[in-house]
């Protein structure tokens, strides 16, 4: 084990404890309304706390970014730009670029089509009770992601090795991998996957796995069964190319890569700042989103936009009425530049750093 790769885990597992934790207080406050005969009425108790336990957590998580990244600096002898993030710049928001709240609100949609299948209620309340957790654990692990990359970026890392630890994420054993610049991170739906940036001479740290067969190879043979199953490990053992194996697998477990394919198309044009806080010496914290002209390709968003031309106050935990610019789409403007990335993460608010 390398330094790095002892540094990656350990940030990986605080990540994954803060996360565990937050799904299942989520849940915790969600199964306090079960009694409440109008789910709506309750909804509106029960989402600003939701909310607030996101935020809180989302923070929690993004501090941890400064102390991890120095100390890999440090452990290749590397001097970076000086950079810095406000860990609350990476709260209230989801990986995609809605707000909390009503990305959480699908969990009562949910709960109210189980019951209308006829689904009893108590399991209906359950199954939302899931969609909380897992929802809140995805806010909360992107956030962290985006953190340690918009760091990352600002220290003027380029490439980063992705940390696959997280029992959840066998399937992406087959992204292990080294990536450049800021192309975008694929995860699926609850990934734990972390990131470490490495220097541009430095070969992968021992302990860190820069493909998928060498990940394969790290894992005890009970460990490989266990990942990718008996037959499917294996195959793999026999010469399989693991990629095929789990990409065989796919279908079963029903995954789809999401990311950075869901992001709206925010048009620059639109992009307006909103302050969501103050900074230490006073000045306001702002960011940028849209209230509208996301050419929207799925249909999720068509709903959204016209649910939006109704939207009241009141509305405000169950519909998205801003969605935020995100680094994943400020990677697209630049173009996988990493200096223009960099530039525009300072520009668009995520980033502070000479510019
Ligand atoms: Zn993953």
């Amino acid at each position: 084990m390398s330094r790095q790769s002892e540094l990656a885990f350990a940030h990986q597992e605080q990540i994954i404890a803060i996360g565990d934790r937050l799904a299942r207080r989520a849940a915790r406050i969600w199964r306090q309304e079960r009694d409440l005969p109008d789910l709506n009425l309750s909804w509106m108790h029960v989402a600003p706390m939701l909310q607030e336990l996101v935020a809180a957590a989302q923070i929690e998580a993004a501090s941890l970014s400064q102390p991890y990244l120095d100390a890999i600096d440090e452990s290749y002898n590397f001097v970076p730009a000086q950079a810095s993030i406000e860990p609350q710049v990476f709260s209230n928001v989801m990986g995609d670029g809605r707000e909390v709240a009503p990305a959480l609100y699908g969990a009562v949609t949910n709960t109210k089509t189980f019951i209308g299948r006829g689904m009893e209620a108590g399991r209906a309340f359950e199954a939302g009770a899931n969609f909380i957790a897992a929802v809140a654990s995805a806010a909360l692990h992107d956030m962290s992601r985006n953190a340690d990359r918009v760091l990352a970026a600002g220290k003027t890392y380029t490439r980063y090795i992705r940390v696959v630890n997280g029992s959840a994420c066998s399937r992406c054993a087959i992204l292990a991998g080294m990536y450049s610049g800021p192309d975008a991170f694929l995860r699926h739906v609850s990934c734990q996957c972390g990131v470490v940036p490495i220097t541009i001479n430095v070969k992968t740290p021992a302990g860190l796995h820069d493909s998928p067969g060498v990940y394969f190879d790290s894992l005890s043979k009970a460990e490989q069964d266990r990942r990718f199953t008996n037959a499917g490990a294996e195959a793999i053992r026999q010469g399989a190319n693991p990629v095929s194996v789990v990409n065989a697998r796919r279908g079963a477990y029903g995954i789809g890569y999401s990311g950075h394919s869901n992001l709206p198309n925010v048009n620059r044009a639109s992009l307006h700042p909103i302050v969501i806080g103050v900074r230490a010496d006073g000045t306001p914290l702002q960011v940028y989103a849209t209230t509208e002209g996301t050419t929207a390709r799925g249909a999720f968003y068509k709903g959204e936009q016209k649910a939006q031309q109704h939207a009241t106050s009141q509305d405000r935990y169950r519909r998205t009425t801003t969605l935020r610019l995100m680094p994943e789409q400020i990677a697209k403007m630049a173009g996988n530049d990493p200096e223009r990335w960099r530039a525009l993460l300072i520009r668009y608010g995520y980033l502070d750093a000479p510019r």
